[in-house]
């Protein structure tokens, strides 16, 4: 369906009411949850130099190879849309030498995210995606802490049935004996992997275990597994990580399998899927990512991140929470100009008690305004019109079960503030 003159790009899409509902709950718990973790928000631009993003997570990714948005701009440099979060807050961090305020640096940001994908449900040009970093800290505390938060952020939107999926990629101690290990176990096999495959078999063979072509899946079963190869150090990491998890009552399963579609990970990794949302069913992802600070030109910083994507949570919201979008509590009905008067008062009265009101239109009959009131859902319905006025009473009627009755004119806050304190009283 589409009509007018325009339409918005292919795989980006308008948030508006009643969406915008949940998108903002959701932003608001996560300001909440983040600052009791005593995260700051920080907000990078959303457009870098290609370079910020080619160079920290990896030439041979999809991303960088497949789906960033790259501009030449009037000055003739390459400037990229930003497809990821964490490499901007980097190049902040060491250009605006954070690494000099006592550490831990705590970081979370919102906003969108581009990469041109195949546009799918889940899947688009232009997402949002709110994101947390922690600069400073080695010790898997504090990844088991990043895990923590953003489990009770995602507990707290009400998201059900989700699972935690861990894993350890090692450091560069344990990656060259790994490296070795994936070659000589693709080295037979290499006319079965995708053309991609074969080049990454030469420049980066990791990435071959994270390649999306079913042949390749095919292909890879049976690969050595990183965990298998982890050094010392990086395995009593990993094993600390999961005894906090474990006592946190974080509920997770090892996944060996994954490597995460970027290359500045190290040691841990993590994705969070829910059963409920098919294909594309991880809702966030993150991982350390120890020598991505040095890489920048800052000083080694051990740092941990995660960024969870606001498409696929609203998506599973508004399947389990349909009924909490915010309705009217009042609809005022007026009939005629002199109503329609006390109505813009009234309603006004109410808003400054905090009552979301609607107002009804006093040139429309009283049967089409309560069709709009039972379209928006409203609570109460109040009614003023001539008779109304003489009386110096409103009728008013509950939308739920059709209860009516009669109200004061000048007590209608009052009126609603009783029933919201006996609704209080009733949970
Ligand atoms: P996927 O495996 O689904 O492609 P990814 O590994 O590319 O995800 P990350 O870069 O880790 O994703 O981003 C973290 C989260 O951002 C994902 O878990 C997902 O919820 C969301 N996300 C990523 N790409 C998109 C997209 N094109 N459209 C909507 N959300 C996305
Ligand atoms: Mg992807």
């Amino acid at each position: 369906m589409s009509s007018g003159r325009f339409q918005a790009l292919k795989g980006m899409k308008d948030v508006m009411p009643p969406d915008i509902y949940i998108w903002q709950s959701v932003e608001k718990k996560a300001r909440e949850v983040f600052s009791s973790f005593g995260f700051g928000e920080i907000r990078p631009p959303i457009v870098e130099a290609t370079g910020v993003f080619t160079r920290s997570i990896g030439e041979d990714t999809d991303i960088v190879e497949k789906e960033m948005y790259t501009f030449e701009d009037k000055g003739g440099r390459s400037i990229t849309l930003r497809p990821e979060g964490t490499a901007p807050v980097v190049r902040c961090y060491v250009e605006n030498h954070l690494f000099n305020i006592p550490s831990p640096q705590k970081f979370y940001y919102a906003g969108p995210m581009f990469r041109y994908e195949r546009p799918q449900s889940g899947r688009l040009r232009q997402f949002y995606q709110i994101g947390a970093e922690c600069f400073g800290s080695p010790h898997p505390e504090t990844d088991a802490e990043m895990l923590s938060m953003l489990g009770r952020f995602l507990a707290g939107v009400g998201l059900p049935n989700l699972r935690f999926q861990v894993n350890s990629i090692g450091c560069e101690k344990c990656r060259p004996a790994f490296k070795e290990a994936l070659l000589s176990f693709f080295a037979g096999r290499l006319d079965d992997l995708c053309t991609d495959c074969r080049r990454r078999y030469h420049q980066n063979p990791l990435r071959i275990l994270d390649c999306k072509v079913e042949g390749c899946r095919e292909v890879r079963k049976g690969a050595p597994r990183v965990i298998d190869h982890l050094c010392e150090e990086c395995r009593a990491h990993f094993e600390r990580l999961l005894h906090l998890i474990e006592k946190l009552g974080i509920s997770y399963t090892v996944n060996p399998e994954m490597v995460r579609g970027l290359d500045y990970y190290t040691r841990t990794t993590f994705e969070v899927t829910s059963e409920n949302l098919g294909a594309q069913n991880a809702v966030a992802a993150g991982g350390r990512y120890d020598r991505l600070v040095k890489e920048f030109g800052g000083p080694e910083t051990p740092a941990v991140g995660f960024a969870v994507g606001m498409e696929r949570i609203v998506e599973l919201l508004k399947m389990a929470v349909r009924e909490d979008l915010p309705r009217p509590a009042a609809f005022i009905a007026v009939i005629g100009e002199k109503a329609g008067t006390e109505g813009v008062l009234i309603a006004d009265s109410l808003r400054q008690d905090g009552y979301r009101t609607e107002l009804g239109d006093g040139s429309a009959s009283l049967k089409s305004q309560m069709r709009k009131a039972d379209r928006l859902a409203a609570e109460y319905v109040f009614i003023i019109g001539d008779d109304e006025l003489r009386a110096g009473e409103l009728k008013w009627k509950r939308l739920s079960d059709a209860t009516e009755g009669a109200v004061p004119a000048s007590g209608v806050r009052d009126f609603l503030r009783n029933v919201s304190r006996s609704q209080a009283e009733e949970h």
